[in-house]
């Protein structure tokens, strides 16, 4: 079955058991939307994360990634790009990361923050006592910003860029339904929720998106910038909301990481 024809029987199945929970109702989905969802993946797929839906959290999710995939919106980004970056973790993740947008690595891999930076954030959840299967890790944009042929580095994504791909992001975490959202960067921030204060500004203070607990702190880029103590610590005690928000417990020990000040 192709990426499209999975996501439209995901579609197709949605509004059969809303017909069947609630009897004939207007949902706004009709066989010419359906087609619709072959041309625009990412203003039709929105069926896929429906509450009602009997498909299991990792069955939405393999159908929004072939949505993902066939996905062109941005044609330059479609054309320079390995593969899509869509997401990577547990269906059924309590906690959620969202970072700014695939690197050259994770172009290359296909799997979010698996450079140097995302070794970083494999230990900071790691510390948290957890590992990347516990939490589900995706990007507001799933495909690498396109750079110069031969220019080193990434780019960040440009605003338009987020805003077209973030309802593939708004659909990953209604079907995951995280219990907490971490922003990593401002610029993850941005493309979440339009904020523009610096990330000093917005760490360590709960916001919401989409009625779910979201908080702010670095990108793990930044600490490998800037690696003292006391920056990481910053990270640290925003990781530590996390875990109370979660209800986890939190050691003497880990209470007393990065404390020293160098
Ligand atoms: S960045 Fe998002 S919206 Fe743009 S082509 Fe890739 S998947 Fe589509």
């Amino acid at each position: 079955m192709s990426s499209l024809q999975a996501a439209t029987a995901l579609l197709e199945q949605s509004l059969r058991t809303r017909r069947t929970l609630l009897g004939r109702t207007r949902t706004g989905v009709t066989r010419e939307s359906l087609a619709r969802l072959s041309q625009t993946p990412a203003a039709q797929t929105s069926e896929i994360s429906n509450p009602k839906s009997e498909m299991p959290r990792s069955a939405r999710l393999v159908a929004l990634n072939e949505a993902v995939r066939a996905c062109r919106q941005c044609e330059n980004l479609a054309a320079s790009r390995t593969q899509t970056v869509f997401g990577t973790g547990n269906p059924q993740a309590d906690l959620m990361f969202v970072g700014e947008a695939p690197g050259a690595d994770e172009d290359k891999q296909g799997e979010p923050f698996v450079g140097r930076a995302g070794e970083l954030l494999t230990r900071i959840i790691g510390a948290m006592g957890l590992s990347r299967g516990d939490v589900y890790i995706a990007n507001v944009l799933k495909c690498r910003p396109d750079m110069e042929p031969g220019a080193p580095g990434n780019r960040p994504p440009a605003i338009l860029e987020m805003q077209r791909c973030l309802p593939y992001l708004r659909e990953q975490i209604a079907i995951i339904q995280p219990r907490v959202l971490v922003a990593l960067g401002k610029t993850a921030m941005t493309g979440l929720t339009g904020a523009d204060q610096s990330m000093s500004t917005l760490r360590g203070r709960w916001l919401t998106f989409e009625n779910i607990p979201l908080l702010p702190t670095y990108h793990p880029s930044y600490l490998l910038r800037n690696g003292s103590n006391v920056e990481k610590r910053k990270v640290w005690e925003d990781m530590m909301l996390v875990m109370e928000k979660l209800g986890m417990p939190i050691s003497e020990k880990q209470r007393g990481f990065f404390l020293s000040a160098s």
